[in-house]
Order: C-alpha cells, then structure tokens, then sequence
C-alpha cells in the first residue's frame, strides 16, 4: 500500500526541491519519496524539529536535504528563505506547496480569526511561497510547482467552509499560475488528496466519521502518505512533462461516488 514493492528511479536527480510543511505528515512522505528519486531537499516548516527530523530520516536514506524554520504566511521570512535556498543549493527545480492546516468548525460559528488563520496559510501563504520561488525559477526558465489541494476543493463537507474556501482557491490560483507562468518554462499543477492517514486527518477524524469515510470510499480504506507521495512525485517530475494547470485528484474514488443503492 506504500508503493513499498516499486522500483523507484531517478526522476529527480541533480534537482532540488523545496517543500513546505515538509516536517511531517504527508510533506515528510513526499520528502523521503523525491529524496529516495534523487533530488536535495530544502523542507520549509513552522516546526523546526520536525523539518530536521525529516532532514535525518532523508540522510539516513542516503540523501541531502537542509530544514528551514519559515512561517510561510510571513512574506519576509519566505523571501528570507528561498534566499538562502539558492544561496545553500544554487537553484530551485521543484516546489512542493503542502504547509496547510484545518479543523472543522460549524458555519455559524466561524469567526473572522479562525478564517484568516485558515485562509491566511492554505491560501496566503500558498500564493507567497509560490511567487518567492517562481521569482526565482525565472532565472533558470523551468520548474515545476505542486500545489497541495483537497477534495474539498470539489465537493461540499460540513463543518470545513474556510477550509474548503481555501483548497477551492489553491485550485483557482493553479489554474492562472499554469497559465502565465508556462511560457517562462514552470508548470504548475494542484493535487486533491481525499482522506490520509495523518496527524492531521487524525485530528479532524472521530472513529464514526472515519468508518463513515471508510464506507463511502470506493476502495474502502484511507490512503496512505506514501501513495499520495507518489502521485504528487509524478506530477513534479519529467513524466508530467505535458500536464499543466490539472488537478489531480487521489482519494480511492471518493468523489466519483454518487448514492449507492441498498443491495
Ligand atoms: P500535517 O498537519 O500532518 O503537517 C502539516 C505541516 O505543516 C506541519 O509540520 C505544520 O507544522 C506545518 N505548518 C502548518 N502551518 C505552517 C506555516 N504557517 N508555516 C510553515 N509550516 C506550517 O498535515 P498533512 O500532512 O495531513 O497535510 C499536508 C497538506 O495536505 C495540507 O495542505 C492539507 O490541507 C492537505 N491535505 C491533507 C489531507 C489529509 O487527509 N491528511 C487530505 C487533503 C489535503 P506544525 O507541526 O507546527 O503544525
């Protein structure tokens, strides 16, 4: 289920690849699976231990990776930081924009704290990372950039309207960025997990809402870090050549579901 018995090749090597939120969860997961393709790692996260943590589990592989304690709703410390990752690493090949929180809330009890918090990072601090590094990807004229979306972007949940307001808008800001930045040679793409096994779905997840998911996905199980990994490697990498401005949704089919019919 973690693509433990694939092969993996070299898709990245020579590149670095800068990932935000990369200190754990799913961030750590696509750290490990493009350090493990050959790429050096710049990982981006509030949690400094984390980001570390990640940076010992991609030496202990073998690879390179340096951690960086960035806000990424602070557009200068951001600024600060992908500084120093072309000073540390001569350039940036790779985006992986993934740095998201989220909690349910009921819609009439939203306050105008909560949503700025939720939007000011999912959102914000997305369109920040992405211009500081674009800026900088210019020079080289290519890169590629993942922006780490939701379902929620596509289908409506209780209790999540910042959040999903937010993925919706990852979604929206793909779409332009692919579109302006492709003719100075970065391609832009979104990904929209469904339920992973991670802190945060853990989090936002009680054991009847999980069985609840469980049952209303396809494949009948949540997805694993790992294969989220994968897909989100393969959209960064030269296999994606031609795909720009998609999202890709990977979520066991949960949205591709409709009523199912008493047996
Ligand atoms: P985690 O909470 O496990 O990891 C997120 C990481 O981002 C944490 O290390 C967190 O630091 C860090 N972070 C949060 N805010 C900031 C910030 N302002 N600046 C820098 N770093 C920050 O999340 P997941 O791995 O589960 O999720 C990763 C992405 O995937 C998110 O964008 C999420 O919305 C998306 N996603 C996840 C799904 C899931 O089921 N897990 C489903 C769909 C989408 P700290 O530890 O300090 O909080």
């Amino acid at each position: 289920m973690n693509n433990a018995s694939v092969t993996l090749g070299r898709r990245f090597e020579g590149q670095v690849a800068l990932i935000t939120g990369g200190g754990r969860g799913i961030g750590q997961e696509v750290a490990a699976r493009l350090a493990a393709e050959g790429a050096r790692l710049a990982i981006f996260d509030m949690n400094v231990a984390g980001a570390e943590e990640t940076c010992v589990r991609v030496k202990k592989a073998g690879g390179e990776a340096m951690a960086y304690g960035v806000d990424v709703t602070s557009r200068d410390a951001v600024a600060a930081a992908v500084k120093s990752v072309v000073t540390d690493f001569g350039r940036i090949d790779v985006l992986i924009n993934n740095a998201g929180i989220g909690w349910r809330i009921p819609f009439l009890e939203i306050t105008d704290a909560d949503w700025s918090k939720i939007i000011g990072t999912n959102l914000t601090g997305y369109f920040i990372v992405a211009q500081e590094v674009a800026r900088s990807m210019v020079t080289s004229k290519k890169g590629r950039i993942v922006n780490v979306a939701s379902i929620n972007a596509h289908i409506g949940t209780d209790h999540q309207a910042a959040y999903a307001a937010s993925k919706g808008g990852i979604v929206a800001l793909t779409r332009v960025m692919a579109f302006e930045l492709a003719p100075l040679g970065i391609y832009v793409n979104a990904i929209s997990p469904g339920p992973i096994e991670t802190e945060l779905s853990a989090m936002n997840l009680s054991p009847a809402t999980r069985r609840s998911r469980e049952e209303r996905i396809p494949q009948g199980r949540l997805g694993q870090p790992g294969e989220l990994a994968a897909a989100i490697a393969f959209l960064a990498s030269p296999d994606a050549s031609y795909i720009n401005g998609t999202v890709l949704v990977v979520d066991g089919g949960l949205i591709s579901g409709g009523i199912r019919e008493p047996k």
